[in-house]
């Protein structure tokens, strides 16, 4: 079989990539070593309720996403601007969306840190706001412990909003994260709101999938041998002028050796279901992100994601996704009552009687942005072989479609520039 390009897996990166060089007229197969498309953001619907590997929270300032995926198929439900940082009995709100310039932002009304940290705090979420998202991650590189030393932050900043911020965002207790990531994501409390996909995370794969002419996409293909000229799979080998691979950040070093190994860290998400009135409403009445800064808390954020999106579950019912960070996934029972728990601080006592829908644990889940970071690593290896996904970008859905279009530009540039 001979194709322009060939693209190793249909994750979202793959399915992007794959969209964008149809678009440009070539001849494009997409080999899927599973049986579904989305990779690590597929979603299913389970007894009314969608669930997936993962609880994405998505942003509503996600340029690419939105230009990728049409609105109406998204369906974003948004939480209130930022997060709510709990810890002792408190709930705090960080975030929020300035209107005008010099607006002061909450970090002034924050009950939290000295005089001189919320004025530099402001002046940075101000400078955040008001660039745009890259500026956030231009700069000297180096680790945000280290950064936030240097900012002269206090330890009470630092050890009630920060870090437990960073560690429900980024999966980093340690602020071993690099502060130009840990900038971009402060970036998201006073620009837009953080949100779910009420059609299901899986919504950006299919969309993506139904942009791509059929017979595109080959499920249960496992590839493995990449060359700039041939893929070789359990089917049989394909030549292509080019060849994307966009199989994950462990498949991708596999298949091509020498590459930059991310580290990566698990992610255990619970699912519990609960009769909607059983929760208490948050004292705005609009649903937020909760971070969890309790110390010795498993949690490292929680959320109603059915209040955000009401179509993720059945009328009357609330579905919640709970994330926990470095499980080993073998204790998930005791896990679950561990949770619950804390849940009961959360979201009220009723958590202790709630109905665990599901448990994913994902060994390999998110890239770390641990400190040295590129933000932007080549995807073109050699001309004719190139690499996209979270691990050459940014560590989340966004990032994957931002390689994913510069991995097509590439494509499309040395195959012009070849014929
Ligand atoms: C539990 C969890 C929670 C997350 N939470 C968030 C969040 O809140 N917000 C957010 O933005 N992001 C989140 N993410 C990250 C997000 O899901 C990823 O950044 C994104 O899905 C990565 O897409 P990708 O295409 O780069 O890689 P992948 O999704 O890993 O896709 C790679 C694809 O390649 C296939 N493949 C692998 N090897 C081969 C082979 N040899 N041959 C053929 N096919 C192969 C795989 O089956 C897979 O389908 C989360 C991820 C997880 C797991």
């Amino acid at each position: 079989m001979r194709v322009d390009v060939c693209v190793v897996g249909g994750g979202i990166a793959g399915l992007a990539v794959a969209a964008r060089l149809a678009e440009s007229g070539l001849a494009v197969t997409v080999l899927e070593s599973g049986q579904q498309i989305g990779g690590r953001a597929r979603d299913e619907r389970v007894d009314g309720y969608t669930l997936s590997d993962g609880g994405h929270l998505l942003h509503t300032s996600w340029s690419t996403l939105r230009q990728t995926v049409t609105p109406a198929g998204l369906a974003l439900g948004g939480f209130s601007p930022g997060v709510r940082i709990c810890a002792g009995g408190r709930r705090i709100r960080f975030g929020a969306a300035p209107t005008r310039p010099q607006q002061p932002f909450s970090a002034l009304r924050m009950p939290i840190g000295t005089t001189t940290d919320k004025a530099r705090l402001s002046k940075l979420l101000y400078r955040l706001a008001t660039g745009a998202p890259e500026r956030a991650l231009e700069g000297p590189e180096h680790s945000a412990a280290d950064s936030f030393a240097v900012r002269g932050y206090s330890g009470e900043l630092i050890d009630q909003f920060l870090r437990p911020y960073l560690a429900g965002l980024a999966a980093d207790e340690d602020l071993a994260v690099s502060v130009r990531g840990a900038d971009w994501l402060l970036r998201l409390l006073v620009r837009g709101r953080f949100a779910v996909a009420g059609a299901g995370i899986g919504v950006v794969a299919r969309e993506l999938a139904g942009q791509l002419p059929k017979g595109t996409v080959q499920l249960g293909t496992r590839v493995h041998t990449v060359r700039a000229d041939r893929v070789v799979s359990n089917a049989g080998e394909i030549r292509a002028r080019a060849v994307v691979v966009a199989a994950g950040p462990y498949s991708a070093v596999e298949l091509l050796p020498g590459l930059h190994e991310p580290r990566m860290r698990s992610v255990t998400t619970l699912w519990h279901a609960a009769d909607e009135a059983e929760i208490p409403a948050e004292p705005d009445r609009s649903p937020s992100v909760l971070v969890d800064a309790e110390p010795g808390s498993p949690v490292a954020r929680t959320m109603v994601v059915s209040r955000a999106a009401p179509s993720l579950a059945p009328p009357g019912r609330a579905l919640v996704a709970t994330t926990v960070y470095g499980e080993d996934g073998k204790q998930l029972a005791a896990l679950d009552r561990t949770v619950l728990e804390r849940l009961a601080d959360l979201h009220g006592p009723a958590a202790r009687r709630w109905e665990t829908i599901d448990i994913r644990h994902v060994e390999h889940g998110v890239v770390t942005m641990q400190s040295p970071h590129n933000f932007a690593r080549p995807v073109r290896l050699i001309n004719g072989l190139y690499v996209c996904g979270d691990h050459r970008d940014l560590p989340n859905i966004e990032g994957a479609l931002q390689s994913a279009r510069r991995a097509a530009s590439a494509v499309v540039e040395d195959l012009r520039a070849r014929s």
